[in-house]
């Protein structure tokens, strides 16, 4: 393990890093993962694109279940992996964040630039009318619409939502556009069976074919949706470099895999390559913010 390390601390001090984050990255701020160890992937079926936007019945129940598990998306904070993500990025090692998650939490943790492959769930975009707004004000007006709709969430998903009976579905109100009146609302990510925007896309292979490094960071790489980006980057010589607990659909195109859990590897990876912590890591610290012991005794491992 200790060689792996040095080899990937060695390969992310060159610089010129293009990360691509998945779901693993959020587990450890409470956004469980699919298909990580701890996978919700059995017992939780993602809401597709096609029956969001064709069963009226369909998005009362996506909305009812999103709007009790908002409470814990929104309450999600970055950590540790998150913020070390920042640190590479502010020592001018890593060029860019892609990220397949849809929830916020590199902005939170200080990354620049990110690009949000799936979009962003605290957007909300109208169907019709194409009109944006914050979820903030959804989540008002869906309070509104339904006082007392509190029932009791054990487990949000990790696309933000949680499981539901159908007579408590059954009693949820949907609120639509108040821009154009009528027009039908959705979160403004990237459902199972919708295509990421063309430009997106293409922004995301410019920053790969950029790239001296593209690390994966909490990927399963099961979706085509990022592991085209590991595709390519083999296609060009381009070595990839993959940390998630457990293997990936792109560990046959991996110069280097690491099997760790990331709120640890990456503080010590950072420590290595970057300096010394900026200040905003240093200010949790005096206020009494424990420093991980992880951190310290994968630092000291190495
Ligand atoms: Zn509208």
């Amino acid at each position: 393990m200790t060689e792996t390390i040095d080899a990937l601390t060695e390969l992310v001090a060159a610089g010129g890093v293009v990360v691509l984050s998945g779901a693993g990255l959020s587990t450890e701020s409470g956004i469980p993962d699919y298909r990580g160890p701890s996978g919700a992937a059995r017992r939780h079926t993602p809401m597709t694109y096609q029956t969001f936007t064709g069963d009226a019945q369909a998005r009362r129940r996506y909305w009812a279940r999103s709007h009790l598990g908002w409470r814990t998306i929104a309450r999600a904070a970055p950590n540790d992996g998150h913020r070390a993500v920042a640190r590479l990025q502010r020592a001018g090692l890593v060029d860019a964040v892609i990220t397949q998650n849809v929830d916020g939490l590199h902005t939170a943790a200080g990354s620049a630039p990110v690009v949000e492959l799936h979009g962003r769930l605290d957007e909300v975009v109208c169907l019709d009318c194409g009109n944006q707004t914050s979820r903030e004000e959804l989540d008002r007006r869906l309070r509104e619409a339904n006082p007392g709709f509190d029932v009791r969430v054990d487990a949000v998903n990790p696309d933000g939502d949680v499981d539901l009976p159908d007579a408590e579905v059954a009693r949820f109100r949907v609120v639509d556009c108040t821009f154009c009146g009528t027009g039908t609302l959705k979160p403004d990510v990237v459902f199972f069976g919708e295509t990421v925007p063309a430009p997106r896309v293409a922004h995301c292979f410019d920053l790969v074919h950029r790239a001296r490094l593209l690390l994966v960071l909490g990927s399963s790489l099961t979706v085509m949706s990022g592991r085209r980006f590991v595709l390519r980057a083999a296609k060009l010589g381009i070595p990839v470099a993959i940390v998630n607990q457990g293997p990936t659909r792109g560990d046959g195109y991996a110069a280097l895999t690491v099997d760790a859990p990331l709120g640890r590897l990456l503080p010590a990876l950072a420590d290595r390559t970057a300096g010394a912590p900026a200040s905003p890591a240093l200010a949790d610290r005096t206020a009494g913010a424990p420093a991980s012991p992880g951190t310290v005794a994968a630092a000291a491992a190495g």
